[in-house]
């Protein structure tokens, strides 16, 4: 007691100090927080709520608009037969989606734990991501291919050969890239008290103004341990925070559907989507016909016609950017990768020209689609080599899989191949070093 007086008598003297300490504070209590899974009640609540939602939709919809149809009431939107069909509309729209809905929700996405052993932590961690060292990347100085020998290898438990023969001088900003690098990282330095000496970048001569791709090896064991359930995850697999356990394929975690969308339940989301959007759209324009006819406020019809409005816009481009991650195999955390190297692009071309060459930009920028492939495409570990493939490889072959929640995905969630332009520890190569048969 009488030390914490004094901890805070000689901080009477800074009320800085006194607000920074409770914002410490506050700040590790919330790390404690998010180290922990959520509680299952906690998960599934927005899953009740949505039903709750959906009931209330129809007992709206039906109760007051269809059946003063059906019962021709004076002042309803149209007659008898009117009635029927929107009731049916409605219905078969309403069902499908919540068929779509209970797959989505009751699907595994397909948890790592399941498909893998438990294995000690990797003890060779000779791999320093090379954010780490960014620091002089941040000085705004350009790109730079020195090839210079940079030895800074100290750590006898490697055990891999030095290669380090010809680094980026700059270092690499690989923040961002996957959420595997830093904690492998963070792990390093827990364990060794520093980060983990730097070898075995790959070596690369080239011209200096080439497109400069992330160094990181995300394929190796390494970087694909998870150091809270003490495995090496598989392919494209993550760690779910919310959820506490690594997911296959992990796309993002859904509070709608109380779980995360995965490898196992991609395809039911999205065919939950599309109905969701045909679902919301129905209600919301037959709604607002009504209400511009009658003429009469009817407070119950405008809370549904708002929050069909609202799940229109946030299923649509649910349904926009999800059509297009699929098309370009590649998922909501993976695509960051690719916007960090479209971005490093832009940062190099705003060192090489003035804002105004669009020309020279566009031009440089071929070339080096030339030199590597496009960023999108051949630059994607998990490209199959055309957006139908791709597609087909999430949502199935035929066309009726692609709207109807039946079977299931050709997706396992554990047998994904390395796009063959990339090198086997994940990283992306030049066209010059691709296969011959892709050249
Ligand atoms: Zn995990
Ligand atoms: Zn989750």
């Amino acid at each position: 007691m009488a030390k914490h007086e004094e901890k805070s008598k000689r901080q009477d003297f800074n009320c800085c100090a006194v607000m920074e300490e409770s914002a410490m504070r506050a700040r590790e209590r919330r790390a404690k927080r998010k180290q922990k899974p959520m509680p299952w009640i906690v998960l599934k609540l927005a899953v009740g709520m949505t039903i709750g939602i959906v009931a209330y939709t129809f007992y709206v919809y039906i109760g007051r608009l269809c059946v003063p149809m059906i019962r021709k009431d004076q002042g309803a939107l149209g007659g008898r037969a009117t009635g029927i069909g929107f009731l049916v509309v409605f219905c078969v729209l309403g069902l499908i989606m919540l068929w779509a809905y209970e797959k989505v929700v009751l699907t595994s996405p397909g948890l790592a734990r399941d498909f893998v052993e438990k294995t000690p932590e990797p003890l060779v961690n000779n791999f320093v991501p090379a954010w780490w060292d960014s620091q002089r990347d941040l000085t705004g100085m350009p790109y730079q291919y020195t090839g210079q020998s940079e030895q800074r290898h100290s750590d006898s438990t490697a055990a891999e050969p030095q290669t380090s023969n010809g680094n980026y001088a700059n270092g690499d900003v690989e923040a961002g890239m996957t959420d595997a690098i830093p904690a492998a990282a963070q792990a390093h330095v827990a364990t060794y008290g520093a980060p983990a000496p730097q070898i075995n970048v790959s070596p690369r001569k080239g011209p200096q103004n080439t497109r400069r791709v992330p160094e990181t090896p995300v394929l190796r064991p390494e970087n694909r341990y998870c150091y809270k359930e003490g495995f090496v995850k598989p392919f494209r697999a993550h760690h779910c925070a919310a959820c506490g356990t690594c997911v296959l394929r992990y796309d993002h975690h859904c509070p709608w559907i109380g779980q995360c969308v995965g490898a196992r339940n991609y395809k039911f989301f999205v065919i939950f989507v599309e109905w969701a959007v045909l679902f919301c759209s129905w209600t919301f324009a037959t709604l607002v016909a009504d209400q511009a006819k009658s003429g009469h406020v009817d407070p119950e019809k405008i809370v549904i016609i708002v929050l069909s409005a609202f799940f229109i816009f946030f299923t649509s481009s649910l349904l926009v950017s999800h059509t297009r991650l699929i098309m370009l195999n590649t998922t909501t955390v993976e695509s960051i990768r690719a916007s960090s190297v479209r971005d490093r692009d832009n940062r190099v071309l705003a060192r090489m020209y003035p804002w105004w060459a669009y020309g020279d930009k566009r031009r440089t920028r071929k070339q080096w689609d030339q030199e590597w492939g496009r960023i999108d495409h051949e630059g994607n570990l998990w490209w199959l080599g055309s957006s139908r493939a791709n597609w087909e490889s999430v949502m199935g072959a035929h066309v009726w899989q692609w709207f109807l929640p039946i079977g299931q995905s050709p997706d396992d969630g554990v047998s994904y191949k390395p796009n063959p332009r990339h090198d086997s520890e994940g990283r992306w190569r030049p066209r010059r070093e691709w296969p011959a048969e892709l050249q």
